[in-house]
């Protein structure tokens, strides 16, 4: 199946059910049909399918609430990492159900994601918003404080050409990081100048995305990972949040 075929079923599906926004596995897949690298995941809606996912995809793991209503899933203790076996991946799951059922009495849990942890590394951010008058535009950013406190970002209009992508890297602050800083290793810049190319290009072949938000996006010596996605869809008037 083509990538637009398969995004407007994704598509369907979420405003089907009530959403404007893709789940985190819906939003992986997006991402992984255009070649973005995402992590490994499955979703549990047992303690069985729980074991064998977590077995397939090796240990250490990560559980994520998977619900329709959490939007933000740290916010409501639906995220753990670092999971080593079995036993920590069974108190885990009843953790993360028990800790949203307290935090958000009234959210559907849907299952919980279970997938691969990826190591430690610089974090970056790239995310798309909307704009009535200039349309979408692409943001870059580096993760965490750098964002929030700093607001150390980058903006272009879409599409963006390679040139634009390297220049969005090049010119924030945190720049001096990725290029490697007290024994830090250099971060593989050159997939990141691919990555935003890509959403880019993603937007463009789907408009009916009105926001993205790849965060975090880890960076490496050689290559990237994403590690959360979040897309939101055009056509319902209002958000379900
Ligand atoms: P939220 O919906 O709260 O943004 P995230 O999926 O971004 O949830 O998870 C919160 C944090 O947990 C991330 O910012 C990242 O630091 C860490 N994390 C999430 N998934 C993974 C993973 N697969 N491997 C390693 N760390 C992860
Ligand atoms: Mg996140």
């Amino acid at each position: 199946m083509d990538r637009r075929r398969a995004f407007l079923e994704i598509y369907s599906k979420a405003l089907n059910e009530g959403r404007n926004w893709l789940l985190e596995p819906e939003a992986k897949e997006v991402c992984r049909m255009y070649g973005l690298p995402v992590t490994r995941l499955g979703v549990a809606t047992n303690e069985d399918e729980l074991l064998k996912l977590s077995k397939e995809i090796g240990y250490p793991v990560v559980l994520k609430i998977l619900s329709p209503n959490v939007l933000h899933k740290s916010d409501v203790g639906g995220v753990l990492i670092g999971l080593k076996n079995d036993e920590e991946v069974l108190n885990g799951y009843r953790q993360i159900i028990n800790n949203v059922r307290k935090n958000k009495p009234d959210a559907i849990i849907s299952g919980v994601v279970v997938q691969e942890m990826v190591p430690p590394s610089t974090e970056v951010i790239i995310g798309v918003t909307k704009d009535p008058q200039f349309g979408h535009a692409i943001m870059f950013g580096l993760g965490g404080i750098f964002v929030e406190l700093f607001k150390d970002v980058s903006f272009r209009i879409i599409p963006i050409t390679r040139k634009d992508a390297e220049e969005m890297i090049t010119e924030i602050k945190g720049y001096t990081l990725l290029k490697g800083y007290r024994g830090r290793p250099p971060a593989d810049i050159n997939s990141i100048i691919n990555a935003l190319l890509t959403v880019s290009q993603i937007i463009e072949e789907n408009h009916e995305i009105s926001e993205m938000d790849l965060n975090p996006i880890l960076v490496y010596e050689n290559g990237i990972k994403v590690v959360d996605a979040r897309i939101v869809v055009g056509g319902v008037e209002k958000r379900q949040i």
